[in-house]
């Protein structure tokens, strides 16, 4: 196929349930044609469903930061410093695979999020988007993206919540959720 049309930026935002789903479902398809495709995972907690399958996908590479016990704001200041810094050297690592392998799709699963709330630096972010293969598409998702990388994206898809289960206090459900 030809991959020189590739190298657009995705962000898939906003509060209703689809963001990361959306994504997987692009990393299907573009394994389906042969692409070379990595998941970068952040602000992780427990492995989640798709990690079974996405293995067995054609092409497909998974990374994953350091699992996380906590939420941001339960984390004390040391604990949040640690996340920052291992999310840091993460995305410094996921660009680096990508500057040096044949990568088609990159996929940066919750890096908006990492971002908002500080366990992330937005420079290294925003300076890999700058300077990445040209050919390189790349997917983030994650809510509250700020207006630097709105401003960088080509496609942003926002998800509006009008329902969710979790209101009426149903919570996450494996096979669904998880
Ligand atoms: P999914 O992984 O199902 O596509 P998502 O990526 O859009 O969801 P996140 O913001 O990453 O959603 O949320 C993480 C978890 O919270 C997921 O299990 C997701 O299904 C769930 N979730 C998404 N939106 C809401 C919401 N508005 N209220 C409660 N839970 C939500
Ligand atoms: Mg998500």
């Amino acid at each position: 196929m030809d991959k020189s049309k590739l190298g657009l930026i995705h962000i898939y935002t906003g509060d209703g349930k689809g963001k990361t789903t959306a994504a997987l479902g692009l990393i299907l398809r573009a394994s389906g044609r042969g692409l070379n495709v990595v998941l970068g995972q952040f602000l992780k907690g427990r492995e989640t469903g798709e990690l079974h399958t996405l293995s067995l996908l054609p092409g497909v590479k998974v990374f994953r930061g350091k699992p996380l016990t906590k939420f941001s704001f339960q984390m004390n200041e040391q604990e949040k410093a640690e996340v920052l810094q291992g999310h840091n050297e993460f995305i410094k690592e996921l660009a680096s695979y990508c500057n040096n392998n044949d990568i088609d799709l990159l996929v940066l699963d919750e890096v908006i999020g990492a971002c908002g709330t500080h366990l992330l630096d937005e420079r290294l972010l925003i300076d890999f988007l700058k300077h990445k293969p040209a050919h390189l598409e790349v997917v983030m998702t994650g809510r509250n993206p700020s207006m630097e990388l709105l401003d960088m994206a080509d496609y942003v898809s926002e998800i509006c919540k009008r329902k969710h289960p979790f209101d009426k206090g149903i919570p996450a459900r494996e096979g669904i959720e998880k």
